[in-house]
């Protein structure tokens, strides 16, 4: 689990901006629920026979016995609160969240225990439409980061459960006499996820499925329809895609879409997005039925991608445009009140105040060093009627002027009305 320091802070806000920016135009609302919930809510949804709830959560017993689990992914979590919060009986939901999710990984670069989720989730909506649309504004969210040449899309559709149901027997059928070659995993999954055997990552298992009966073959007409749909929508908005017949996501609920959004640039932790559609969670988890199509990204992934194709803007770690230097006992209490009143008349300045007392270099090294564009000093043993300006660039000129000067002084500067 990482802390977030100061120098790395104004990349996680300059994503967060950028995405709730766009959420916004698209007219998303945020919802927020607890970290913590019930054991059984993820057991019931994400499946028990799959990574995640084998072997990945954090798990324990409150002081009334009660099991709870650290919330490993969002999309469970999201569909009990807008169940309760009553939100899914014959409406429209268009939802949004972003927040730390846990799961006990081996920790490496991109994979780590609390990692952060932005998370997309629509309820109500059951054609390819949303569909459509949450891939667009994921397109968009990469075009907006400048990522778009480093992600590519690959799509699959599940079919309805009947579909997955006479799928799966095809696949039983057609792996069953190769049960003494396939991966232990895999061969646990056999009669309990079969798909899940689709996901293995073991190349010899991977080697088999290349002959398996296709999931295509077994997907109904109205889900093809809604596929090409679909797959027009994509067409025209320019956005490409695989279809990948091998995606069917690690976790239970998902049918008809499936996707993911994959990079070259972050090594084995290629996945930044995944997501599909969802329409029996609901149901399932004791509610109204309610067609459901999401997706959640990692952000510390998408961060590194900024790294390591070099997006992430100049100037964000300047978090300061004006230093208050205050050098003398006389003059703290004088400096505190004009720094509030200048935030008052120029409220997108960011002043930093000198607090604690040190020598005039001193405090101007300090100027220098939080990369202010100028810096104010007050210097006396009483409070002052005059002030100094210094540009804070190599030349450093310096101007001294009335307190009451200050303010023209700085909306010339940074050219503020
Ligand atoms: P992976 O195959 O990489 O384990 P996953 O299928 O478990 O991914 P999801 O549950 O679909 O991932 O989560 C959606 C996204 O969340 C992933 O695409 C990834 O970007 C991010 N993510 C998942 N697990 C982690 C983790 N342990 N650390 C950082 N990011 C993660
Ligand atoms: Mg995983």
């Amino acid at each position: 689990m990482n802390d977030v320091l100061p120098a790395e802070t104004p990349r996680w806000q300059y994503f967060e901006a950028i995405a709730r920016g766009l959420l916004a135009s698209y007219g998303y609302q945020e919802i927020r629920f607890p970290v913590l919930e019930q054991t059984q809510l993820f057991k019931r949804s994400i499946g028990e026979v799959t990574d995640i709830v084998e072997k990945e959560m954090y798990t324990f017993e409150d002081r009334n016995g009660d099991s709870l689990t650290l919330r490993p992914e969002g999309t469970a979590c999201c569909v009990r609160a807008a169940e309760q919060g009553g939100l899914l009986y014959n409406q429209t939901q268009k939802l949004w969240y972003l927040g730390p999710m846990y799961r006990h990984e081996r920790p490496q670069k991109g994979r780590y225990r609390q990692f952060f989720q932005l998370g997309v989730e629509t309820f109500g909506m059951a054609g390819f439409d949303v569909e459509a649309e949450l891939l667009l504004m994921c397109a968009d969210l990469w075009r907006s980061l400048k990522l778009s040449e480093h992600v590519q899309l690959e799509i699959n559709y599940l079919g309805n459960s009947e579909d997955r149901a006479s799928y799966g027997k095809a696949l039983h059928a057609f792996l069953l006499p190769l049960v003494e070659q396939l991966d232990e995993d895999s061969r646990r999954r056999l009669d309990s996820n079969v798909l899940r055997i689709l996901d293995s990552k073991i190349p010899s298992t991977r080697e088999m499925l290349v002959n398996a009966p296709r999931m295509a073959d077994y997907v109904g007409a109205e889900s093809s329809q809604q596929f090409r749909q679909l797959q027009q929508m994509l067409d025209q908005a320019g956005i490409s895609y695989r279809i990948n017949p091998a995606l069917v996501r690690g976790l239970d609920y998902y049918n008809g879409l499936v996707f993911e959004w994959t990079t070259d640039k972050l090594g084995s932790q290629a996945t930044v997005c995944a997501g599909g559609r969802y329409d029996n969670l609901s149901k399932q988890l004791g509610g109204n039925a309610t067609p459901a199509v999401g997706f959640a990204m990692g952000v510390e992934r998408l961060l590194l991608m900024l790294e390591a194709t070099g997006q992430i803007p100049d100037g964000l770690n300047q978090q300061v445009d004006v230093y208050m230097a205050l050098v003398g006992p006389g003059v703290q209490s004088q400096g505190l009140l004009l720094a509030r009143d200048l935030r008052k008349i120029f409220p997108s300045l960011r002043i930093l105040t000198h607090c604690g007392g040190a020598k005039y270099n001193a405090q101007l090294k300090k100027a220098f060093a939080c990369g202010a564009r100028c810096a104010v000093i007050l210097e006396g043993d009483s409070s002052v009627q005059q002030v100094k300006f210094k540009v804070l660039d190599t030349e450093g000129a310096t101007l001294e002027l009335p307190v009451t000067a200050l303010a023209p002084e700085l909306a010339r500067f940074f050219n503020l009305d």
